[in-house]
């Protein structure tokens, strides 16, 4: 594996580790790396002893053409604007239509650069792990505020705010899925919360572990501007058995998941939890459909977007068989219709049946 070169920057009098760096990554890379640990955007950054052939290097050039030493300090000059840490931290209310964007529209370009970010989380987040991996588990990752909670309405207790059949939802998800708590927050609200909530005591299901915004990494896209996201390969990265391919995310804000769109499900935003607590069953529909995509070894094969497409489906199959038991085409239906537009364009899913592949779970 590649040497690190472990920098350090020297700003505004204090000092920075840049540590997850290598002679191979570029000066942008660099620069995303230095303003994800100081605020300051890579357009303001002045660094001063950075130097190639006399002149500052640009930013496609590779450190190992700086011949940089392991541990070289870099001196920095640049202002940090207000609007830089007031657009750092998650807007949390940003209109519906903009968090429901196609991500056609959302060009995430200096994949290096993110992918440095991602190696960094991956080397540095802690992770407190509260119930170890189990083998041949698939990993779901869940948002918490309008995912599972109405975290702005006022109430008495935890249960008013929580979205129905909370605990239903994860006891039943639990049988097929580790979970796995993400919010953008810091960890003593998640952890307040799920105390609150009653998930963290819950006797019939239990969460993996709980990562909070320090997990997330920041993007820059013309879009949304500097944005926070959740990337699941963090989690991949530091866990070998969850995968790409077994694993979900519900968030009510897409471009949490703008770096795995394959992986990600909007779940309907939870707001206003006194007026819609008796008409919100979005939990109890996500139930079946884990349930069905627990049968499959590949989730990237289906179209996540669609998903109440096939939960409905699934009723009405039922239905079918339970009016006519003796149909004998109403089980074949089933098994086209849960493989059909499911797995996107057939893809192979047909007769995946239950996940063979073990995958060997360690932890870091
Ligand atoms: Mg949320």
């Amino acid at each position: 594996m590649e040497d690190n070169l472990d920098l350090t920057v020297k700003w505004n009098g204090k000092e920075f580790d840049v540590s997850y760096i290598s002679p191979s990554d570029c000066v942008g890379a660099l620069k995303e790396l230095i303003f994800d640990v100081t605020g300051v955007r890579p357009e303001r950054q002045k660094l001063l002893n950075l130097k190639y052939e006399g002149k500052m290097p640009h930013d496609e050039l590779k450190l190992s053409d700086l011949n940089l030493k392991k541990g070289f300090k870099i001196m920095m000059m640049g202002s940090l604007e207000k609007d830089i840490e007031i657009a750092s931290t998650q807007p949390e209310d940003l209109p519906e239509v903009i968090d429901d964007l196609d991500f056609d529209d959302v060009k995430l370009d200096n994949h290096e650069i993110h992918f440095a970010k991602v190696k960094r989380r991956i080397k540095e987040y802690q992770i407190n792990i509260l119930s170890q991996p189990r083998e041949g588990k698939k990993l779901l990752v869940l948002d918490i505020d309008y995912t599972l909670f109405d975290h702005r309405s006022v109430a008495e207790t935890g249960n008013e705010l929580m979205r129905p059949y909370l605990h239903e939802f994860l006891t039943d998800a639990y049988h097929n899925y580790d979970i796995v708590i993400w919010s953008a927050t810091n960890m003593k609200w998640i952890e307040e919360k799920m105390r609150l909530l009653g998930v963290a005591s819950h006797p019939d299901y239990r969460i993996a572990f709980y990562l909070d915004i320090h997990a997330m990494i920041s993007v820059h896209t013309p879009k949304y501007g500097l944005t926070q996201i959740k990337p699941l390969a963090v989690i991949w990265g530091k866990f070998p058995c969850y995968t790409p391919e077994n694993t979900i995310m519900f968030d009510d804000i897409r471009r949490n998941f703008m770096m795995n769109p394959r992986n990600g499900l909007r779940i309907r935003p939870f707001r206003k939890a006194h007026t819609n607590r008796a008409t919100d069953h979005e939990l109890l529909k996500l139930m079946k459909y884990l349930r069905k995509l627990a049968r499959y070894d590949d989730l990237t094969e289906f179209n996540h977007q669609k998903w109440e497409k096939y939960v409905k489906r699934h009723d009405e199959n039922r239905k079918r068989k339970r009016d006519d038991p003796r149909d004998p085409d109403s089980r074949r239906d089933e098994d086209k219709s849960s493989s059909g537009d499911g797995a996107e364009e057939d893809a192979g899913a047909e007769e995946a049946g239950p996940s063979g592949d073990v995958t060997e779970c360690t932890t870091p």
